[in-house]
Formats: C-alpha cells, structure tokens, sequence
C-alpha cells in the first residue's frame, strides 16, 4: 500500500478531528455528508466544532448505493471550490462517495476512465478522512469504492484509494435503529467469515478476521436488540478489523451471491449476504484436490473452516451451520430463503445467474452453475426456526 492510514478507533475518538485537521492543514473542506445519519448519528456537532473558522463545503444530496451522476455533482463541487481536504460522514454510500471524489478530483482524464481495472492515477489523491456512523461495512479500512454506472455496479479498486485518515467512534452508532445494526452487524460478521476461507487471505488478513468473528459471534445479538456501549464498541472494533481483512483478502461466494438479492427484492446488504453463509461454509469444507482454488491446497481450506467453527464453540461443521442461523436470527432476522421472498426455481436460477464470476475465483472451492443451484435448493428447502 502506498498510503499509510491514521486510524483511531474507540468511543469518543471524535474529539480528535480537530487535531486531524489541523495536521492536515487544509485551505477548504470538502464535507460530505448522510443526509440522515450526520444529524442523527451525533456527529454534527462534533464536526462542526472541529470545522469552525474553515471554509467548508457540504454534499449530502445522494441516494444509498451512490449514483455516478451523484459523484459527478459532488465532483464539480469540490473542483470547483479547490477543496483540499475531504471528510466523509456517514454509512457507506458517504465514505464510497468520499472515495471516488477524492480519487478522481486531480485527475486529468474523464471519470469514468476509472471505471476500468487496473487504471493508475496520474495524480496524487486528495486526503480523506472517513468517520462511519454505522458498525458493519468497514468501508473506512478499504482500498476500494462501490459505484453504479449506467445501472451497473462497479467496484472501483486501487491502493490510493484507502482514506488517509480514519475515525471510528462507537458513539456514533449509539441510535442505530435494530434493524440497521442487525443487517450492518452481519455485514461484519459475514465479512470477516468468509475473509478467513477467501484465496487471497494471507497471515495478516487472518489475524484480524479472527478477531472480528470472536467479537461479532459475542456481540451482534445484543447490539441489534438491547444494545449496551460495550456491545456498540465491540461491534464497530468488528467492523472495522473485518474491512481491514478483507481490504487484503477480498470477498467470496455469498457476497457474489448476495446483490441481486438487494438489487431484485431490496434485502439490506449484509442480510443478504448473511443468507448464504451457511450453506456457503458447509460447501467449501467439502472441498477436494479436484475443485480447489487455493494453492495452498483443500487441507489447508478446510483447517480454516475449523478454526472458524472453533471460534463458533464446535467442531462439527453442521452445528457450526446452525450457530450461523441461530445468530442471524437472534438478531431479528431471518434465514428463510421463502420468507425473503425467494421462492420456487425460477428465483433461484436467477440468483444462481446474477453472481459476479470474479468474486467467485476467491472461493476456495471452485463452483460450478450446477453447484450453485443444488447448494440454493438445499438451502430453500431447510426447515428454519419459526417455521412450522
Ligand atoms: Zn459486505
């Protein structure tokens, strides 16, 4: 990585902006903003104490899962003012927004140049300060930006894209509302499981999944229903140790799996991804020589898997698949594939047809259409709690 981030992490971290910015030492801010979640987070005054006497310019005028058309508002804005710092508040889409206008604001060709893989900037970077108000996406410890082009998601990747600086204050997540711990919570969890099994995860990346799968297995039930700070700060630790994994090992199969269940039936992110972790996990213990994608070959997969199961209190990989369920529904939500509203085979193929084909090469077991599909329909026909 060519850019080294400043993290602080823990409640109260906020007060510390003021002292970030002044080593920065900017001419004008560039602030980018929730439009719920600054107000409501608590962050507002905060931010603005650390922002009083500095020229500052607000963007909070976008919709979740950022628009290109969104990042180009927010551009011409920054350009325009020579903004020199940008800070971003918020959930993802605000910290993917800060991303992009920070990668792209310097850079002489068209933006969307950017959208293809493997284009290096020309120019150096305008500094980011990511400051998330929710536990669960990590999205302040990643080198990467989620954007939607002409309706198409794209993830835009490159080492200077990770922010400069990042603040994570469990304060902030304080009023979360359950539902939005619930899906965010499992985001982290999810995120730091399947980093642990993801090919491209390597000593450091393990250590800090383990980590974040021991605080989220402990915690995300009481953050979603009665939270308590401890349970808040446990959480947005997971969180941001589960970006900082997978900000080296990437994501695999259920997140693969995952966005048309968002973008068809508008299941919140980590929910979705959630989903299919189970059944994704029992999948992969079964890998064999034959169908491994990790040269470090299927005895060193499946020594993964029982570390997780470990960190989940067993050793038998069926009862680890129900503790996985057992913790999503503990956190209020289901694990029905029907009860989501996926129901019948037609729904299936097509979840089985909206996989992004890279994501997949991360699985540690290689998966075939086929494979895919009998794994969904062993999953929609399970029994699940609640059901009768
Ligand atoms: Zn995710």
């Amino acid at each position: 990585m060519s850019i080294s981030q400043n993290s602080y992490l823990g409640r109260g971290v906020l007060a510390q902006l003021a002292d970030v910015i002044r080593r920065a030492s900017p001419r004008s801010v560039f602030l980018v903003k929730s439009p719920g979640a600054y107000k409501a987070s608590g962050a507002e005054p905060l931010v603005e104490k650390a922002l009083a006497g500095l020229e500052t310019i607000s963007f909070d005028s976008f919709t979740p899962n950022p628009k290109w058309s969104d990042i180009m508002v927010a551009l011409e804005l920054l350009r325009k003012n020579s903004c020199d710092l940008i800070l971003a508040v918020g959930g993802g889409s605000a910290i993917d927004i800060g991303k992009m206008v920070s990668f792209l604001a310097l850079q002489p060709s068209a933006p969307e140049t950017y959208l293809q893989a493997g284009v290096r900037p020309a120019e150096p970077v305008i500094p980011l300060v990511a400051i998330p108000t929710t536990a669960g996406s990590g999205s302040e410890a990643t080198h990467f930006a989620v954007v939607y082009y002409e309706g198409k998601k794209y993830s835009v990747a490159h080492e200077d894209i990770l922010p400069r600086y990042c603040l994570v204050d469990s304060s902030l997540t304080d009023s979360l509302p359950p539902l939005w711990s619930a899906a965010s919570g499992l985001d982290a969890f999810c995120q730091a499981v399947e980093s642990m099994w993801a090919v491209q995860s390597d000593d450091e990346s393990t250590a800090c999944s383990r980590k974040a799968i021991a605080l989220a297995f402990d915690q995300l039930a009481v953050a979603s229903t009665s939270p308590t700070q401890a349970s808040r700060d446990a959480m947005c630790e997971a969180s941001h140790l589960a970006g900082k994994a997978i900000n080296i090992s990437k994501t695999t199969a259920c997140h693969a799996l995952s966005y048309t269940m968002t973008s068809m039936l508008g299941i919140p992110h980590g929910h979705a991804v959630a989903m299919t972790l189970g059944a994704v996990m029992a999948y992969n213990y079964g890998v064999g020589e034959d169908d491994c994608n990790d040269p470090r070959g299927c005895e060193h997969v499946r020594a993964r898997i029982d570390e997780i199961l470990q960190l989940l209190g067993t050793t038998d990989i069926e009862e680890g698949r129900e503790r996985i369920d057992s913790l999503i529904e503990s956190t209020g939500l289901t694990t029905s594939l029907t009860a989501i509203g996926i129901t019948g085979a037609e729904a299936l193929e097509e979840l089985a047809d909206g996989v992004n084909a890279e994501r997949l090469g991360n699985n540690p077991r290689k998966f075939t259409r086929d494979g895919i599909l009998s794994m969904l329909q062993e999953l929609q026909s399970r029994s699940h709690p609640g059901e009768s």
